[in-house]
């Protein structure tokens, strides 16, 4: 039997998965992210236990997603040590003779969500994650939304809360929404881990501000039918409708979203799992 396997390449961790024509996971590991080869051979000695028809590839990036470039499958400017212009795709492809689908780990947990999560019911939605970094994809009209290269939404500039003067956690970038709002920067204002946190800290209601105000803007330019938010940071369920409540303040009437706009992931941690087996069976 043959089946199609799934690399939600992360900076911490590489997780992967095999299933059946279903997309029933038949097994599912998690490997440390270590150096590029020593990874790459746990990664190897998984796969190789079974017969592969199709791989699908979800990474932490910023990778080369143009079919045009010359380094095309390639991490590229990543701070991961030993992972910087890594052809990733390159060596996968040397292994296995078999299609692989490539794109970002949160474009894959974007598709995952939207054809079999929480946005099953729509053709366009957007997922963001925030945990130790921001990140998004969208995926509209059924597809994962691509252009020169992939979106970067995590490092969207944000206004400040008013009297936030925290030093951003983002070395590129002084005021990003992954600099002043990722798990990292709430726990840097704080001096106390997101996951201990009071819920009535006030914190909260800064993170609230500092993520509506990136989904604002997403849905300005987007307009997607559904906003999926995943992560640790997201796994505080009050925060959702902080940030609901927070949305409706800054959009300010203008535009109204629709009923369960801001939700939740619905693959729990699957999302990218899935949206990789996903993209492997449909060849993309
Ligand atoms: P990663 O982004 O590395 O894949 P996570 O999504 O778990 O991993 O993100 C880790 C960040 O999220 C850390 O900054 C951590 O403090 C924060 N975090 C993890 N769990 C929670 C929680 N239950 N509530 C709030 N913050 C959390
Ligand atoms: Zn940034």
């Amino acid at each position: 039997m043959s089946y199609y396997g799934s690399i939600e390449a992360g900076g911490t961790k590489f997780v992967c998965a095999v299933a059946d024509e279903e997309l029933t996971i038949v097994e599912r590991i998690s490997l440390p992210t270590t150096l590029p080869e020593e990874t790459l051979a746990n990664v190897f000695d998984f796969f190789d236990q079974y017969e592969l028809k199709g791989l699908g590839v979800g990474s932490f990036g910023p990778i080369d997603v143009n079919v045009q470039s010359a380094t095309y499958g390639y991490i590229t400017s990543t701070p991961k040590k030993g992972w910087r212009n890594v052809d990733l795709l390159g060596l996968l492809k040397e292994r296995y003779a078999i299609p692989i689908a490539w794109t970002t780990d949160v474009n894959a947990a974007a598709y995952g969500e939207m054809h079999l999560g929480a946005g099953k019911q729509t053709q366009s939605c957007l997922y963001l994650t925030v945990g130790t970094g921001v990140g998004g994809g969208a995926v509209v009209q059924g597809a994962v939304l691509q252009g020169f290269s992939h979106p970067e939404m995590g490092h969207i500039s944000v206004a400040r809360y008013p009297g936030d003067t925290m030093e951003s956690v983002c070395p590129y970038h002084e005021q990003c929404l992954e600099g002043l709002a990722a798990g990292p920067a709430l726990e840097k204002r704080t001096g106390i881990k997101g996951q201990l946190l009071p819920e009535d800290h006030e914190a909260w209601g800064v993170e609230a501000f500092y993520l509506a105000q990136a989904l604002m803007n997403y849905t300005l330019i987007l307009s997607p039918e559904k906003i999926i938010l995943g992560g640790g940071v997201m796994k505080q369920a009050h925060l959702l409708e902080k940030i609901r409540r927070s949305l409706e303040v800054q959009l300010g009437g203008y535009v109204n979203v629709p009923e369960e706009y801001i939700v939740g992931c619905g693959l729990g941690d699957n999302s990218g799992t899935l949206g990789c087996l996903l993209l492997a069976k449909e060849g993309v």
